[in-house]
């Protein structure tokens, strides 16, 4: 991890302890503190073991580097993000691990809009941290830390300036909640106790050993909550990961519903309200969501995947509304950053709107079958891998943003993807039956297999 290279796709990550000890926690204070110009920087951090121990060497190198640093303690990522906008400040430092096993926390970085830094001025704060450019204040101009209060109540208030509170009172709703025993618990309850919801909680213990499951929000985690809405006859559950950005839904039936149905249900009611806009995603997300987007008038705009790419392609072009197929979605009018509280306070302004169960909305949206798989392919083979794909499909006007993405007249699609990390190149299929996708991604195996085995022979 010290390489010459600090921040990974989401921030700085590493297994506490291990390769985010004190010292090193406190050199990237120093750095960001730097970089922030011992402005005033607010920092927050989830439920994790490490979180205390991690904060406290990111504060010290903060106030080293003379900042006036600002705890929010216990906050969810999208909460953090707010708050630096909100109470005007110059940068945040978010001390999570998002989904990763609780061995693990990281550091984020946030500029004075809330979002994560560009990737530019990543390599800003890693040249201050590589080539020893820190620079820390004289004894009389150190910083000082003092904590934050308030911005819990202003969060929430914020996430429903966007919804229309007295109507979903009305509709009285019933929740069942799953916030991975992380900090996502504490303003989806102000939220949804505020909005007249009854709530089915499980898993609500703020506990950073996340006992009751793995904080990732995949269906193999949820079956808990799946159960759990169905027994407390909700109207939908919700779960977040370890810092409550991603949000995935079950429906009334107890059927997990994967994160780009959510999104298709939101972009629908976001073109009615904002007719023809652009709406933002990765190459990786379903062919569901163009269809819906393009079906209500509005225009898909693809990314690379990541989901501080989308942040910034919205900023970029203005666009309103992002999303990610594993349940984040960016709403811009509150905040162009995933959020998990606020999908969740848009999931009950359309059911209010809507007067239908989830299990509808979801069951009327275009079926899809997806196949996932990977072929071996050494690192060094990638970039040639890659563009003889591009040469092979060229006819195909192929999305070759991210890996190349191929749709076929029937619907179906495939993307093929070096890894970031592992040795292997990713293939997704998409089509509309299952026959389909079987056959879509077998036959782009062997072109990939083909491909591989042409390249390393010479
Ligand atoms: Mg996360």
């Amino acid at each position: 991890m010290l390489s010459r290279r600090l921040f990974g796709t989401n921030g700085i990550r590493g297994v506490a302890n291990v390769e985010l000890t004190p010292d090193f926690c406190a050199k990237v204070g120093l750095a960001v503190g730097t970089y922030f110009e011992g402005g005033s920087v607010l920092i927050g951090r989830d439920a994790r073991l490490s979180g205390p121990m991690i904060a406290s060497a990111v504060i010290s190198g903060l106030l080293a580097a003379g900042c006036k640093v600002y705890d929010m303690g216990l906050a969810p990522t999208p909460m953090i993000q707010f708050a630096v906008r909100h109470f005007g400040m110059d940068g945040g430092i978010v001390i999570t691990a998002s989904h990763n096993p609780p061995e693990y926390n990281g550091i984020k970085v946030l500029r004075p809009d809330g979002i994560e830094l560009s990737r530019e001025q990543e390599k800003e704060v890693e040249e201050i941290f590589f080539e020893q450019k820190l620079r820390p204040a004289s004894w009389s101009s150190l910083g000082a830390v003092r904590a934050l209060k308030g911005a819990l109540k202003a969060y929430v208030r914020a996430i429903e300036e966007h919804v229309d509170v007295e109507a979903i009172r009305k509709a009285h709703f019933k929740v069942a909640l799953d916030p991975a025993n992380s900090v996502g618990v504490l303003p989806a309850l102000e939220l949804l106790n505020d909005l007249g919801c009854k709530v089915a909680l499980v898993n609500g213990e703020i506990d950073g050993r996340f006992p009751g499951r793995h904080p990732e929000p995949k269906p193999e985690n949820l079956g808990a909550l799946s159960q759990l809405t169905r027994s407390s006859g909700a109207d939908f559950g919700v779960a977040y990961d370890g810092d409550a950005d991603r949000s995935i839904f079950v429906d009334e039936l107890g059927r997990i519903q994967w994160g780009d149905k959510s999104f298709a249900i939101v972009a629908k009611w976001f073109l009615a309200r904002w007719p023809g806009e652009e709406v933002v995603t990765p190459v990786s997300s379903s062919s569901l969501i163009r269809d819906v987007v393009e079906a209500h008038g509005g225009k898909v705009v693809w990314t690379a995947v990541g989901s501080v790419v989308v942040s910034h392609k919205m900023l970029e072009i203005g666009s309103r509304l992002g999303g990610e197929e594993n349940g984040g979605i960016f709403f811009g009018p509150h905040q162009p950053v995933r959020d998990g509280p606020m999908s969740t306070a848009l999931m009950l302004q359309i059911l209010t709107e809507e007067r239908r169960p989830l299990s509808a909305l979801m069951d009327e949206l275009p079926k899809y079958y997806l196949m996932k798989s990977s072929v071996k392919c050494p690192h060094e083979l990638k970039p040639v891998v890659l563009e003889r794909l591009r040469e092979e499909f060229k006819h195909m006007n192929p999305l070759t943003i991210d890996g190349i993405r191929i749709w076929f007249d029937d619907g179906s699609s495939i993307l093929m993807r070096p890894s970031g990390t592992e040795p292997i190149f990713r293939l997704y299929a998409e089509a509309r039956s299952e026959e389909r996708v079987k056959e879509v991604i077998e036959e782009h195996m062997r072109i990939v297999e083909g491909i591989i085995r042409e390249a390393s022979v010479r």
